[in-house]
């Protein structure tokens, strides 16, 4: 058996599309703030694609760049300011951030109902109550793959591998609230070999270049892979030795083109659910 490659791609253009569609049927433009802190290229590169897709979307944005030394304090003054702000809808402050800033200072300072990242408090706690508002964006992405996919997720065994507030604790609430049974592995876990080994779905997000060799991967699995990871010679690489698992897995997404672009269509996703929500409507479901 090869498995089928999951083209996150062309899966997150569609998703895209219908988005931009949502918002003008519904006749709304949403519109997105991004703060960058310093110059790193890798954060740098993220923030233009999301502002570029939010753009695409037909949607309003704004990136604020701010110096490498700018203070916490001031930080927190441009996030309160995005907050007072009626014409932003979401506020997403890219991580990680200079040492001289604590990023769960800034996390919290966010408006929960602009919070499109999904990381403050308020959303990861109505998240982990089974009443989700505004979820992470990548394994929001990831359970949107699994769904497209029909990938069976209720009743399935599943195994997250990290445990991480960004990635690996929110798929493990969605996951669990799919229905799946679920196990959440991480740097202690004893014998991972075999804890994947029982997996029917296992999404990797460990950001070690393939950790999980093809013989950790159960017959037919889904395999989906968050970690993005350069190897010495610069190639990028994911969490799975993705020619290993190829034969013998059932779904698997590559690095790059699987999980990355879904992120980003989950971010508009949010972005859209977050304008509705300010303008009256419910806040979208969680995955
Ligand atoms: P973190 O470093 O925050 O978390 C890594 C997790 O993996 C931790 O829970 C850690 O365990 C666990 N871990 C580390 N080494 C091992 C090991 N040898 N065996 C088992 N578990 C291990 O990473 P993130 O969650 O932020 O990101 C994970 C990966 O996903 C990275 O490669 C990152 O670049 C990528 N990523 C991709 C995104 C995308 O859009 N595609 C978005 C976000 C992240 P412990 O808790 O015990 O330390």
């Amino acid at each position: 058996m090869t498995a089928v490659v999951l083209d996150g791609r062309a899966l997150a253009a569609r998703v895209r599309a219908r988005v931009r569609e949502e918002a003008r049927a519904a006749g709304v433009v949403p519109s997105l703030a991004v703060v960058i802190v310093g110059e790193d290229p890798a954060s740098r590169l993220y923030v233009r694609n999301k502002t570029r897709a939010a753009a695409e979307a037909g949607f309003r944005e704004q990136t604020i760049a701010l110096s490498a030394d700018t203070s916490e304090a001031a930080l927190l003054s441009v996030v309160r300011r995005l907050n007072d702000d009626p014409g932003v809808d979401g506020i997403l402050v890219q991580l990680p951030l200079p040492p001289q800033i604590r990023p769960q200072a800034v996390i919290e300072a966010i408006d929960p109902a602009k919070d499109v990242d999904g990381f403050h408090p308020l959303n990861a706690g109505r998240l982990a109550i089974g009443k989700p508002a505004l979820v992470p964006c990548t394994p929001k992405g990831v359970m949107t793959m699994l769904r497209e996919a029909g990938v069976p997720v209720a009743g399935a065994r599943a195994l997250v591998l990290g445990r991480s507030t960004i990635v690996g604790r929110p798929m493990a609430a969605l996951l669990t609230l799919a229905d799946a049974t679920v196990t959440l592995a991480h740097s202690r876990t004893r014998d991972l070999a075999t804890e994947c080994r029982r997996a029917e779905i296992l999404i990797a997000a460990v950001g070690r270049a393939e950790l999980v060799r093809g013989d950790w991967v159960a017959p037919g699995a889904a395999v989906i892979d968050v970690g993005i990871n350069r190897t010495g010679e610069g190639r990028l690489v994911g969490d799975v030795a993705f020619a290993e698992a190829l034969p013998r897995a059932g779904w698997i997404s590559p690095v790059p083109g699987g999980v990355g672009p879904m992120t980003i269509a989950s971010l508009l996703e949010n972005t859209l659910a977050a304008a509705l929500a300010r303008r009256g409507g419910a806040v979208g479901s969680a995955a």
